[in-house]
């Protein structure tokens, strides 16, 4: 049996840039106390307008050194095209049991890019399957041990829902921004980006302000600067209500 690394956080998403735009802060302020995240994202977001797959690797590299994670990891589906196969569930449980995090965080249930949907459900299938004995999946040539997380919570992308709770971003949030603007071929980054590459719903300068003025929204309604909300697909428990006292 492989004798597997554990890592507290596995961010699982659609396309390299989804992790940093959506929970960028949460993962720099887990990062911050010591707690290891990894990043898997599931395509290398070759249908892209802008850029292309080897620069977009760049960025997710530099993105991922800003924002402290332990190792980022791509699984090679092909963009625009995620299907529910028994492949692209295997590579998930194979995923989930080599890494065995406490908590996942990933794309929600419901968005604008059918992919982030893919993946949501894909995600939900696997942890379920990780759990499972009979399902033999390996990694390396070596049989992986069963594994099911503690938690698994999405980040919030373009469409909203009705979050179970929020996550302070204000101490980390201009980390979160900076590992944002290493994606200089997809976002708005003054002197950096192509202007000649065409026109997205995220290279207009307007979609930075965007995410600025919604992280404070979030903030403001649980009194801080910056927030990330989160919906629980379980419901949550607090140790005592005395985390308040
Ligand atoms: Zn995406």
């Amino acid at each position: 049996m492989e004798n597997n690394q554990q890592t507290d956080v596995l961010v699982i998403a659609a396309h390299p840039d989804d992790a940093e735009l959506s929970c960028g802060g949460t993962i720099a302020n887990l990062t911050s106390f010591g707690k290891s995240v990894v990043i898997a994202d599931c395509t290398r977001g070759e249908l892209g307008s802008r850029g292309t797959i080897e620069i977009r690797a760049q960025e997710a590299a530099n993105a991922s050194e800003i924002l402290g994670v332990q190792s980022r990891v791509n699984l090679g589906m092909p963009d625009g095209n995620i299907l529910q196969s028994q492949e692209n569930i295997h590579s998930m449980i194979s995923l989930i049991r080599r890494f065995r995090p406490q908590i996942i965080l990933f794309n929600p249930p419901y968005e604008r890019h059918p992919d982030h949907e893919s993946v949501h459900r894909l995600v939900r299938t696997a942890v379920f399957q990780s759990g499972l004995t009979k399902i033999e999946t390996s990694f390396n040539g070596t049989l992986q041990q069963t594994h099911r997380p503690k938690q698994m919570f999405c980040y919030m992308q373009t469409y909203e829902f009705q979050p179970s709770f929020y996550v302070d971003i204000s101490n980390v949030f201009e980390t979160k921004m900076n590992a944002i603007c290493a994606y200089s071929s997809q976002v708005f980054v003054e002197g950096k980006s192509d202007m000649n590459e065409p026109a997205t719903f995220i290279s207009n300068p307007d979609f930075m302000e965007m995410l600025e003025a919604r992280a404070r929204y979030f903030g403001a309604l649980i009194g801080v600067r910056y927030a990330e909300p989160f919906l629980a697909i379980e419901p949550v428990g607090i140790p005592s209500i005395g985390i308040w006292l």
